[in-house]
């Protein structure tokens, strides 16, 4: 039998680096949840782990007390996302302060969604930030953070161009950003061209990938129409008549995304961000196939 493609390589693991997205919870219920996949991640060791901030600030509390809980809790370095919706200046630095006072070094700043939801036209605050670029200079001129933004291999869907797409990007390095986290995307060809057009424009932060683990294949194809992201039919073919099949889902979930993430390290990417969705067991098992594994239990790494 023929090696499989990506065995190649026999320093797979070494250099390759990862983050975890999580979203803070709603109930009790889901914040058990989400404290059993923070514990089953936490032995990886990942570079930093972040939680979203929902529309308006609607989660603040809410993401205060999940970033809190894994500062006291776990020893995983939180970063703390932030938006510009429906807040004016004063109140960001406010919840800035209030972050940098729980002990939080990171953060990843956004401009946000509009209220009324994705799609909306975006009106900034009267009185607050105007977009992410805005947000960084602010964060930057607090304190001597660790400041990560958005990118998007397949332009935002407000961009009316890749020039105008990159220029905010290239606002938001000058003001301060130090890295890049994509969309989630899943063609990387699309990844790798929007890199280079990033670095012709003379942008050099490292741009992240965001990997997104289908779990729901319906609500991913969903989502992906709103925000832009594009999903190539040989995706749609996977998934295809295993909506009422969860395990068989899982499993080609895992495949895939896998498949996507050993076909970038090939392509020379060591840093990689993962949108849990709050689920651990897929980025585990995409992880432990990209070498990034929990010491065993005598010290030794299982990926040495
Ligand atoms: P920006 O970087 O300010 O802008 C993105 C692009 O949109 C720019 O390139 C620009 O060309 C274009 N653009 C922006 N404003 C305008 C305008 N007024 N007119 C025309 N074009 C414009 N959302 C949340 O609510 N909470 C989160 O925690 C969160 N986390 C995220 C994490 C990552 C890694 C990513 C990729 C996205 C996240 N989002 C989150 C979604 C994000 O808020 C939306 O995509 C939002 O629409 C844009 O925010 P931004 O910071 O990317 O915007």
């Amino acid at each position: 039998m023929n090696q499989p493609r990506f065995s190649r390589r026999p320093d797979i693991g070494a250099g390759i680096r990862v983050s975890f997205e999580f979203f803070p919870p709603k109930t009790d219920e889901m914040e058990a949840r989400l404290w059993e996949t923070v514990k089953r991640l936490e032995p990886l060791d990942p570079h930093f782990v972040s939680v979203t901030y929902g529309a308006g600030g609607s989660t603040r509390e809410r993401t205060a007390r999940t970033i809190k809980r894994i500062l006291t809790g776990s020893t995983l370095t939180p970063a703390a996302h932030l938006t510009c919706v429906d807040a004016t200046s004063g109140e960001i630095d406010t919840v800035i302060a209030e972050f940098a006072g729980m002990g939080v070094t990171r953060f990843v700043a956004l401009r946000g969604d509009p209220g009324a939801g994705v799609g909306a036209r975006y009106h900034p605050h009267e009185g607050g930030y105007a977009n992410a670029a805005e947000l960084v200079g602010a964060l930057r001129a607090q304190g001597d953070f660790d400041i990560s933004v958005s990118a998007y291999p397949e332009k935002h869907p407000e961009s009316p161009d890749f020039a105008t797409d990159i220029e905010m990007l290239k606002r938001k390095v000058d003001n301060g950003a130090t890295r890049a986290m994509t969309q989630f995307f899943f063609d990387n060809d699309l990844y790798e061209s929007y890199v280079e057009r990033v670095r012709r424009a003379g942008i050099f932060i490292p741009i992240v990938p965001g990997i997104l683990p289908v779990h729901n294949f319906t609500q991913v194809a969903n989502f992906s129409t709103r925000c832009g992201a594009h999903v190539p039919p040989w995706l749609a073919e996977r998934f295809d008549g295993l909506q009422a099949d969860p395990q068989t889902h899982a499993l080609v979930a895992a495949a895939v995304a896998a498949e996507q993430v050993m076909d970038l390290v090939e392509r020379g990417v060591a840093d990689f961000h993962f949108y849990t969705m709050n689920r651990a067991d897929l980025v585990f098992a995409i992880c432990h196939m990209i070498g990034i594994r929990a010491p065993h239990a005598d010290g030794a790494s299982a990926a040495a």
